[in-house]
């Protein structure tokens, strides 16, 4: 069903009468199914709507638009398509109980593959879903691989009924979807020959594939499915060797490097991470892939346009896996700005100490961090752990941990978007 949640003042929708609470049926009589429907078939400028009017009555709005103007339409969220995988690695699978619902969650929707580069594993794709993504151009999608060769894939995801990907793939590729692929590597299971032969497969789709990452499993000390051994440094490395020898292949034969480990693979493995060139386009940046060499890159374009803060005390709180990084971006924002930067690295109280990312840490970590930091001016917190409702992993609302600190404290990206436009005040200022 697809239902109208607002209309945007003055839109065309608001001209016709369409309200909030509209289900709307069809569009040129073909029948909605789902946003995406929406989406691509009210793009006509002329456009015969059936929909249902909050009452109940049935209701028929011929259109014809000015090319280009929008509907201002909002519709309610879909229904999101659930996985039918019980993969041991699972990240859900690895929160702790009471958290919020919707944390729980495990969507595997090749509709928001397209729409937001959610990864899906195309499990649950059915024959009319493939008809769907190539009559509406779905390009690119975000695939969750993890193994080509279908054993070892229906092992990885823990689902005997899971379809052949490889043939799935080529339905796609052939019918001209692009896609961005992620591989899941559990020790003994996907790497080796496995992850050889996913390379080839992948590598086989040619042009269809635009970039494949190599994710090391990801665990928390609530993952009670997982039963194989975690990843060390020998094993990253290996797969590191992996990555570099057909990056190399990559950069000879379509001039950038196609496959990249993530991040957490170059941490575990102990080697220095790639710079920025290497990441070209930063495809997979959202996936964790290049999000180091991004920071330093953002970081040193940005100084010249840092103001001089000199004297001032600025707290930076981070996880425990950018201990090792952190200290040389501080260094240099202390050198450009005069400002005296002071890493706070802070251990992850509701995953447990081996879920080390900056982006995981919650409210009550922030609050442990800074609580007793009356010397600092401001404090920098990452971003990434607050979702756009403005709440932390743990429920906590950002404003109400900011009001329990002693200091001014900021969400920060890069450093360089609070330095720029706050000009760090000094401790006992009003924070702006
Ligand atoms: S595909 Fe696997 S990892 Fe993804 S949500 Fe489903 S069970 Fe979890």
């Amino acid at each position: 069903m697809v239902r109208v949640k607002s209309v945007i003042e003055g839109s065309i929708a608001q001209e016709i009468g369409i309200a909030a609470g509209t289900e709307l049926v069809s569009v040129n009589g073909r029948e909605l199914a789902d946003f995406l429907d929406w989406e691509f078939l009210s793009a006509d400028d002329e456009l015969v709507i059936e929909a249902r009017e909050p009452g109940g009555e049935l209701v028929v709005y011929e259109i014809e638009r000015p090319e280009g103007e929008p509907m201002g339409i909002e519709l309610e969220p879909p229904t999101i398509r659930r996985c039918a995988n019980r993969c041991e690695f699972c990240f859900i699978e690895g929160l702790p109980k009471g958290l919020r619902k919707s944390l729980y969650v495990r969507d595997d929707d090749y509709r928001l593959s397209f729409a937001y580069g959610n990864f899906a594993t195309l499990s649950n794709l059915k024959d009319r879903d493939i008809a769907r993504i190539l009559e509406y151009r779905l390009s690119p999608l975000y695939i969750s691989v993890h193994a080509t060769p279908w054993e070892a894939r229906k092992i990885l995801l823990n689902n005997p009924r899971v379809p052949n990907i490889v043939e799935q793939l080529t339905r796609l590729a052939e019918g001209g979807i692009q896609f961005h692929g992620q591989m899941v590597i559990v020790p003994g299971l996907n790497d080796g020959e496995v992850l050889e032969q996913s390379m080839r497969d992948l590598w086989s789709f040619g042009d269809a594939v635009l970039s494949v990452a190599i994710v090391p499993v990801g665990l928390t000390q609530f993952s009670h499915l997982y039963t194989g051994t975690p990843m060390d440094r020998d094993n990253a490395e290996g797969l590191l060797r992996s990555v570099d020898r057909w990056a190399e292949r990559a950069r000879a034969e379509r001039g950038e490097s196609w496959v990249y480990g993530s991040d957490e693979l170059y941490l575990l493995a102990e080697r220095p991470l790639p710079p920025a060139e290497y990441y070209g386009d930063f495809p997979q940046i959202e996936n964790g892939v290049g999000a180091v060499a991004s920071l330093r890159m953002r970081v040193r374009e940005g100084l010249a346009t840092l103001p001089r803060l000199e004297g001032r005390r600025i707290g930076v709180v981070t996880g425990v896996s950018m201990a090792g990084i952190m200290p040389e971006l501080l260094d240099v924002l202390s050198e450009s700005t005069g400002a005296r930067f002071e890493m706070i690295v802070t251990t992850n109280s509701l995953f447990g100490t081996t879920t080390t990312t900056a982006g995981l840490l919650v409210g009550a970590d922030i609050q442990r961090a800074l609580e007793t930091r009356h010397d600092l001016d401001i404090a920098l917190i990452p971003a990434e752990c607050i979702n756009d409702n403005g709440v932390f992993l743990d429920d906590e609302p950002f404003i109400a941990v900011r009001e329990r600190l002693p200091m001014p404290v900021y969400p920060s990206y890069d450093f360089i978007d609070v330095l720029t436009l706050e000009g760090a005040p000094h401790a006992g200022e009003a924070a702006a």
